[in-house]
């Protein structure tokens, strides 16, 4: 049976806020409460996929390791591929590679050269839009390949960290923010 999709307050209301992990001053959102439920989770994938019907997209990229749940459930609805972009040396064939800036330091992030094939039409996701750094990684990587990204989809975005100018010519979606 259908059930109703869930209101952003109600998804939020799912979404408990750690402080000081992993280190003092973060506010972590923590997504477990959520994935448990079973009408939030199934409703979030529906919502995170918007208007594509299956035949639309080839491929759903996640975003290591959040962002799977989430990518390869709306993988498995719009019966598209799923392909990781992981956290470097995880991958075991040979990678295209991405770094990207922290706070302090750096990040590189990593897909399989053949993941995805030329003009290949790309949902990407992740769980939580902060800074932007990985998803905009992750949006050159796919492009490297020669795909087309056709939507970025967040569960949450930090808006006071402004991410989306990082990922500017991109349509953006996000279910809730903070
Ligand atoms: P950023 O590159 O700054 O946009 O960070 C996004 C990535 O870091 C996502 O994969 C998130 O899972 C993770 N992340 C960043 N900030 C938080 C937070 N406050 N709570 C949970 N995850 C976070």
């Amino acid at each position: 049976m259908m059930q109703p999709l869930p209101t952003p307050t109600e998804i939020a209301s799912a979404i408990r806020n750690v402080p000081d992990f992993p280190k003092p001053g973060i506010q972590f959102k923590d997504i477990t409460p959520l994935l448990a439920d079973a009408r939030l989770f199934s409703g979030s994938i529906d919502l995170m996929i918007g208007n594509f019907k299956p035949g639309m997209v080839d491929a759903v990229v996640g975003i290591d390791a959040r962002g799977f749940i989430f990518a390869a459930a709306a993988a498995a609805r719009l019966q598209a591929g799923f392909v990781p972009v992981r956290k470097k040396g995880k991958l075991p064939y040979h990678t295209h590679e991405e770094q990207y800036d922290l706070e302090y330091g750096t990040a590189t992030v990593a897909v399989h050269v053949d993941a995805l094939k030329p003009g290949s039409r790309v949902l990407l996701i992740d769980d939580l839009l902060a800074t932007g750094g990985t998803a905009a990684a992750a949006a050159a990587l796919v492009q490297k390949l020669g795909a087309e990204i056709l939507e970025i989809s967040f569960l949450i975005e930090l808006k006071f960290l402004e991410g989306r100018r990082k990922l500017q010519g991109h349509s953006v979606r996000s279910l809730v923010s903070y």
